[in-house]
């Protein structure tokens, strides 16, 4: 029997997924590795804890499938997006630790940039907004602030990477330098169209093209693993994707339009675009989805940073619930909100408002306001927070949004998928499978070694579970809608 096995290395834990034939999960190895966080706004990672604890995973799987590495028919990778690894081609050892997607370190510099002038054709160019989110901007920090990264990138040794470069590497024996396209999407240096490294950027943010890797498609035959790493074989790796776009691949959104909503700590929504990238005027990301046979997809993407994570306030700050799921009985104790609205904007808000500065909110408070109308309008401001990024996505695709497919922890509550459903004023559906990032990356490795022969084999494999309809008359729900934005307002630059 052969099996894809699937590497999703993300922000707290390393997970890797063998996938049978038919698309079912056989095993699955996970570990966690610790969050550095060495001053206010820095987040950081052991860049060989990265690797280790996704090696450990790999070990866990197989061992738990009980087969080893002459059962892979190929390897798919997918990765927290944006975090940063410096290292020395000729040691391979790495420059001190990786900076993390979430790090707030580099906001002094988007902001001379932006004072500058120069956010418009950077977001012209790459898509992507200017925040300290984005790899290039780490690159800079490094080379400007360790040691050895300026003599290093002087004698053409420096190597940046982002998580699937630096498992490539690692994997390849030091061997393979490449990202796939959707990941160098995110570094904020290459151009949206030409899918090359722009050497305008490259000097803006002072970064050496000899310290940049390859860019590859997202399946095909990207980068093979060492022998000697891989239990003596070569093994291809097939698939290589940031977690998003996997998500989006693994929810089998292949049709300009088709829509995924990932319900994890925040809510990260991705409309593929089609063929050619789509520029946002509502301030949503523009990004590459996938290239495959040289062919590249875009998407559309909007972040929303408090998903999930309100529940969690609601759990372990208010104390109203024990675990999250019990959210749903509480919200369900009322017909509705009663017109208090949350804005859960505890760490500023992101797409399509953008403010670092707004606050969360509790309005519209009452006498009779109780903790489940609370539990019920932090779902409702969940629900609201993607109803906004949908409707800018609209807007900006000139799509209307038939379907949203959703997927992530917080998805398993009905309730808020129904809230979600009356609030897009469009249909939700959940897979079976919620692993959808291990999914896609998967499907991407499958595909480009025959052991999934087309995206229509694909779309046949994945059952659908559950679905919710929307229910809400329009005028009802164009009345939530005008309180939401109201309260939207007020909570915007609260800390300025
Ligand atoms: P991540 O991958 O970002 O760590 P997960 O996809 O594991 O997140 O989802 C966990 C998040 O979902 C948590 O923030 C948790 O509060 C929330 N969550 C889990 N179950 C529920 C539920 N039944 N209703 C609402 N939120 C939930």
């Amino acid at each position: 029997m052969k099996y894809i096995l699937s590497l999703d290395q993300g922000t707290t834990s390393s997970r890797a997924v063998l996938l049978d034939e038919k698309g079912q999960i056989v095993a699955t190895g996970q570990e966690e590795f610790p969050q550095l966080f060495p001053k206010p706004g820095w987040v950081e990672h052991d860049p060989e804890a990265i690797w280790s604890s996704q090696w450990n995973s790999i070990e866990k799987a197989l061992e738990a499938a009980d087969c080893g590495w002459d059962a892979v028919a190929a390897i798919g990778i997918t990765n927290q997006r944006e975090t940063v690894v410096a290292w020395d081609a000729d040691s391979g050892e790495a420059l001190g630790t990786a900076i993390v997607w979430q790090d707030r370190r580099t906001a002094d510099f988007c902001a001379t940039l932006r004072d500058a002038g120069k956010e418009s054709w950077i977001q012209e160019r790459t898509g992507l907004l200017l925040d300290p989110y984005f790899s290039a901007g780490k690159m800079k920090w490094i080379r400007e602030n360790r040691p050895e990264a300026a003599a290093l990138a002087e004698e053409g040794r420096l190597r940046f990477g982002t998580i699937d470069t630096w498992l490539v590497w690692k994997l390849s024996g030091g061997s393979c330098y490449v990202t796939d396209v959707s990941n160098a999407s995110r570094t904020q240096l290459m151009d949206l169209r030409s899918c090359s490294w722009d050497a305008e950027l490259r000097e803006l943010f002072g970064v050496p093209e000899s310290a940049l890797p390859r860019i590859v498609d997202s399946s095909g035959e990207l980068a093979m693993t060492a022998a000697e790493v891989t239990g003596g074989r070569e093994i291809r790796i097939g698939g290589i994707a940031g977690d998003q776009q996997a998500a989006l691949f693994g929810q089998l959104c292949f049709q300009p339009g088709m829509v995924k909503s990932t319900y994890g700590t925040g809510c990260f929504v991705l409309m593929n675009v089609g063929r050619g990238p789509a520029v946002s005027r509502n301030r949503l990301l523009s990004t590459v989805a996938w290239r495959i046979a040289g062919q590249v997809e875009y998407a559309l993407e909007g972040s929303v940073f408090v998903g999930g994570s309100a529940v969690q306030w609601l759990r372990d700050q208010l104390g109203v619930i024990k675990s999250a799921s019990e959210v749903e009985a509480l919200a369900s104790q009322v017909e509705d909100a009663d017109g208090v609205v949350v804005v859960p904007a505890f760490t500023g808000l992101g797409a399509p408002y953008w403010d670092p500065h707004a606050r969360g909110a509790i309005m519209g408070l009452t006498r009779g306001s109780s903790a489940a109308h609370i539990a019920r309008a932090i779902l409702d401001g969940i629900a609201n927070q993607v109803g906004d990024v949908v409707e800018a996505m609209e807007s900006d695709s000139g799509r209307e949004l038939k379907e949203l497919r959703a997927d992530g922890g917080a998805s398993a509550n009905a309730l808020l998928m129904q809230i979600q459903a009356d609030v897009a004023g469009a249909e939700v559906s959940c897979p079976k499978i919620l692993e959808t990032t291990a999914l896609g990356a998967g499907f991407l490795a499958g595909l480009a070694v025959g052991f999934w022969k087309s995206r229509e084999e694909l779309v046949a494999l994945v059952e659908a579970d559950r679905s919710y309809q929307p229910a809400l008359g329009d005028e009802e729900r164009r009345q939530r809608l005008a309180k939401w934005r109201k309260a939207v307002r007020r909570s915007l630059a609260w800390e300025e």
